[in-house]
Order: structure tokens, then C-alpha cells, then sequence
């Protein structure tokens, strides 16, 4: 069986429709697929009925943004339901900043003397009040500001770069409470990817284990060859499911394209033993 267990579509920051992702899925051999787009779950009724267009499991998902001791740590929900009141309410919270932010990011452009960012970042993403940083970078792209998504983030968007504007997300234990409670299994998403060191990776995952979360990505889109081994080995010792996942946003962007990961190491107890 082949699980991908974490991407996105038009309704976030990935570039297809929801409907297209799955059929995508479908077409390249995944069995099971969770679409987990940030902080919004509205495409999972267009990936449901896709799903059964074109008979393949899809597993409710979504990726939850967190501030965690001044980080951006993501946390991706799996098996969450849809209809849940407490989870629609704690997202709606987290999507809300997006918009001034947004507004903060084009007037830093603005002084940069890069202009008519806000607009052009809207026009890459379907919802015009749910932007991010990667619409902003597809524009620069667009715009032969830089070559590619990552020249974007080096130069304009990543931490500490001059249109980098921070905001307050949801709080781990908010987070895990709000998968938990709609049924979903919590699991940190793509570790390797924080810029923090071990010490403040055990302490974030103690932290994550205490407030109910139960897996971490070994296998992920943007995790590097020894990331595997190097979360594998956490997963162990923590007693921590491990999960694998593309992070697919886009076929000509991202690293791994749907359901195209490595497995997962022997030593891994999978997450899909917990979902049914
Ligand atoms: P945001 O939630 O608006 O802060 O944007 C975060 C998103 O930016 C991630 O989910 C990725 O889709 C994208 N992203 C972050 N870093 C990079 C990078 N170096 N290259 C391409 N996309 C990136
Ligand atoms: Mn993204
Ligand atoms: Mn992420
Ligand atoms: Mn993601």
C-alpha cells in the first residue's frame, strides 16, 4: 500500500485544485492520501468525492500552524473531521492574521521598490483573505525577480529576511487539542526543517507528547537524505508514530511529487496502524 499522508491544494499554498490533487494521487499509485492544506479544511469535500471518483482512500487532514517558543513549528492533523466546531473555530482564528500580514509583507516590498505584490500574490491563490508567503514568491518568480521559490525565501521571505513578517499562530497545546478533539491523530510536521537544536527538538517533542500529540514525519518532502534516519531514531526513542508524507504543493516545484517518497525505515511503528 502506498500512503502520502501530507499536501496541498489551491485552497492553501499548493497550486492545483483539490479535485486535481487527488486524481494526480490516483493516477501515480497512492493508495491512501491525505490532502493537508494549511489551516484550512474546505477542500476535503471536493478531495472526498474525488476520492471515490477515483477509488482511492483519502484520510481528513490538515496543517496547523503554531508558534512554539517564538518558531514556526507545523503540526498536520490526521483523521480530523471536517464538521467539527471547535476545529473550524481554532482555524478561523489562525487564518485571520493572514490578511494584515499580508498587507505588512507588500508595504516591506513597497520599500524595497518592488511593487504591486499584494495583488500579484492573489492572483496565485484562490482565496484572496488566505495568502502566504509562497503566493508572494510565485509572483517574484513570475516576475524574474529571482529564479525560483527558494531564491525567494532566501533573499525576501525566510526568517530574518527583509519581508519577513512574523505573526503569532495557534499554540501547540491548542493546536493538538483542536486535532484531538475532532478524532484526528496530531503529528509534527517535517522536523528537520526548524531551526533549532537537539536540545530544543526534545523539548519541543516532551512538550508535544504532553499535550496528546502521538507522530512526527521521518519521510518528507522537505526533509533531507539524513533526516530519515536522524527523526526515525526520535520516533524511537520518544515512542512517537511515524508518518510520510510529499508536502506536494506543485509538480514543478516540489521535491517529491505525489506518493514518490522512500519508505519508511524498518524500525518505524507507521502511523496508519492508528487510522482506520
Ligand atoms: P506561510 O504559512 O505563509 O508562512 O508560508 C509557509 C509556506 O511557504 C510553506 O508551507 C511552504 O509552502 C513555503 N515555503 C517555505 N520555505 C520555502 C522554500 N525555501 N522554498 C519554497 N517554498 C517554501
Ligand atoms: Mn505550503
Ligand atoms: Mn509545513
Ligand atoms: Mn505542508
Amino acid at each position: 500500500m502506498k500512503f502520502d499522508l501530507h499536501c496541498h491544494s489551491l485552497r492553501s499554498d499548493g497550486t492545483m485544485l483539490p479535485r486535481d490533487v487527488v486524481a494526480r494521487a490516483a493516477q501515480r499509485g497512492v493508495d491512501v492520501l491525505s490532502l493537508t492544506d494549511h489551516d484550512e479544511i474546505t477542500g476535503l469535500a471536493e478531495a472526498r468525492g474525488a476520492a471515490l471518483e477515483f477509488g482511492i482512500r483519502l484520510i481528513d487532514g490538515v496543517e496547523i500552524s503554531v508558534t512554539w517558543q517564538g518558531c514556526t513549528v507545523h503540526i498536520v492533523g490526521l483523521g480530523i473531521k471536517p464538521d467539527d466546531v471547535a476545529l473550524q473555530t481554532g482555524l478561523a482564528s489562525i487564518r485571520n492574521g493572514r490578511h494584515g500580514r499580508a498587507i505588512e509583507m507588500a508595504a516591506a516590498f513597497d520599500q524595497m521598490g518592488i511593487a504591486g505584490t499584494l495583488e500579484g500574490a492573489r492572483k496565485f491563490a484562490l482565496n484572496p483573505d488566505l495568502i502566504g508567503r509562497a503566493h508572494f514568491a510565485r509572483f517574484l518568480v513570475e516576475q524574474g525577480v529571482v529564479k525560483n521559490m527558494d531564491r525567494a525565501f532566501k533573499r525576501f521571505l525566510g526568517g530574518g529576511q527583509p519581508c519577513f513578517v512574523p505573526l503569532e499562530w495557534a499554540r501547540l497545546a491548542d493546536a493538538v487539542a483542536w486535532i484531538r478533539g475532532s478524532g484526528g491523530v496530531a503529528v509534527i510536521a517535517h522536523p528537520g526543517r526548524y531551526p533549532i537544536d537537539a536540545q530544543a527538538m526534545q523539548a519541543l517533542i516532551s512538550e508535544f507528547k504532553d499535550v496528546g500529540g502521538e507522530a512526527i514525519e521521518v519521510v518528507c518532502g522537505s526533509h533531507k537524505a539524513n533526516h530519515v534516519q536522524i527523526y526515525a531514531r526520535y520516533a524511537q526513542r520518544f515512542g512517537l508514530l511515524a508518518s510520510s508524507g510529499s508536502d506536494f504543493h506543485d509538480p514543478r516545484e516540489s521535491h517529491f511529487d505525489l506518493g514518490s517518497m522512500p519508505v519508511l525505515p524498518e524500525s518505524c511503528t507507521p502511523v496508519w496502524s492508528r487510522l482506520h
